[in-house]
């Protein structure tokens, strides 16, 4: 058996910041346990190669869950901290679209900062973890090569979604086991699939827009993408962390108004809308209209064009766990003490990450969710 002051399970984003934090500031001898033969999976293929690391603008409204463990979490290590960190160590994130930092290279420039700082934790790669145990006042963790025997022991195994990365629910079955309250994984930031009402939409595979989507009362403005199972793209992807089986509403044309732009107009209205002929083409027919220039529009025609800024449907599902980037769910956060992330019913048991019942829109916010749980979690296990 191997014996270790702090074993975190899951070498992902937050297992690493955790590793990483707790090595720079104390002699706890900690260790790593991964299923894959590498870290970081997940960061490596984020963001198109170049992880999406945080947001201009981290606040609780983009995250969904409790919003005091969130807004105390971002507090104790905000995206400033992040991005000095960072910086120290070399790396000056780009922004993109006026919000999104990324890596500037690829994000094998965050992982071999991550790697660094962590240098002084013990890796056990290719090791399967099955269960955790209370035993001798502390925890023991017993994996397909071995068992481990730890005073704390950090759940950061990440959500169900990309099993092919290494995703598993091992960190849901962990905290059942224990007694603690979960909400199941459910797929999001994952594009929507369509009712047949909506098949129209999937003539326009490869088309790309900028939206605005109301959910409940969420709005997401982005840009959304139709697919050839459906819609995809940024706002339908951070929309999807709303969605509950129910309506959506979709502008497509946002910030404009299409009575105004057609008023009186003689130019036909694929024109005056402006947007990519085959979505003008393809929506028109849906309503059952031809082209033809604007001020021959009857008034009927002219109250089916504001659909054109409330199209209402409810999408059939979502794309599934292949495709989603995060696992909406996971360890309910009222059995959780915030200044912690260690578990309100057994001692020396720390969640953090995506396993949590914290999830963030599309844009950099799991990734600082996951650094900023795990360095909470290290800074109470230093206390302890
Ligand atoms: C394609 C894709 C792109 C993404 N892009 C972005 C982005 O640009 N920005 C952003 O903020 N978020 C992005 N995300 C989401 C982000 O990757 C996750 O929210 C984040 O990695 C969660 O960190 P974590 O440490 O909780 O889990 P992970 O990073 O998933 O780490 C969990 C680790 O635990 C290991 N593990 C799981 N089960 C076991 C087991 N039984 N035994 C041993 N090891 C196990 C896994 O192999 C993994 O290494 C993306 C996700 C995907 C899938």
């Amino acid at each position: 058996m191997k014996v270790f002051d702090v074993v975190i399970l899951g070498g992902g984003a937050s297992g690493l910041m955790c590793a990483a934090h707790l090595n720079r500031h104390s002699d706890l001898q900690v260790a790593v346990i991964e299923g894959n033969t590498k870290v970081g999976a997940k960061l490596k293929i984020s963001g198109g190669g170049k992880c999406n690391i945080t947001n201009v603008d981290v606040r609780p409204i983009h995250f969904l869950g409790d919003e005091d463990l969130i807004k105390s979490t971002l507090k104790h290590f905000s995206k400033e901290d992040l991005l000095r960190l960072l910086e120290r160590h070399g790396l000056e994130p780009v922004i993109r679209k006026g919000r999104y930092y990324f890596c500037p290279k690829s994000s094998d420039e965050i992982i071999s900062i991550l790697k660094r700082l962590s240098g002084k934790s013990k890796f056990f790669y290719n090791e399967k973890i099955k269960s955790v145990s209370r035993e001798d006042g502390g925890c023991r963790v017993q994996t397909d090569r071995g068992l481990y025997q730890s005073r704390h022991v950090v759940v950061a195994t990440g959500g169900a979604s990309f099993v092919t990365l290494g995703a598993s629910d091992i960190g849901l079955k962990i905290a059942r086991e224990f007694g603690h309250e979960i909400i199941a994984f459910a797929p999001s930031l994952v594009g929507l699939t369509l009712q047949p009402e909506q098949f129209w939409m999937k003539a326009l595979s490869g088309v790309s827009l900028p939206t605005r989507i109301r959910v409940d009362d969420r709005v997401i403005e982005e840009d959304t993408l139709f697919a050839h199972r459906g819609i995809s793209g940024p706002a339908v992807l951070s929309a999807s962390l709303y969605w509950h089986k129910g309506m959506i509403s979709i502008d497509f044309l946002p910030g404009q108004d299409i009575l105004r732009l057609c008023g009186g107009q003689k130019k036909q209205i694929s024109t005056v809308m402006n947007l990519p002929k085959r979505f003008s083409k393809a929506f028109l027919e849906h309503l059952g209209m031809t082209d033809k220039p604007c001020n021959r529009l009857s008034s009927d025609e002219l109250e089916r064009l504001k659909q054109l800024h409330e199209y209402r449907f409810a999408p059939a599902g979502t794309f599934g766990f292949s495709k989603a980037e995060v696992s909406r769910g996971g360890v309910k956060s009222d059995e959780i003490d915030h200044k912690t992330m260690q578990s309100l019913k057994v001692e020396g048991l720390s969640f953090i990450g995506e396993v949590v019942d914290v999830t963030g829109e599309l844009g950099g916010y799991n990734f600082q969710w996951a650094f900023s749980s795990a360095v909470v979690a290290a800074d109470g296990i230093m206390r302890r």
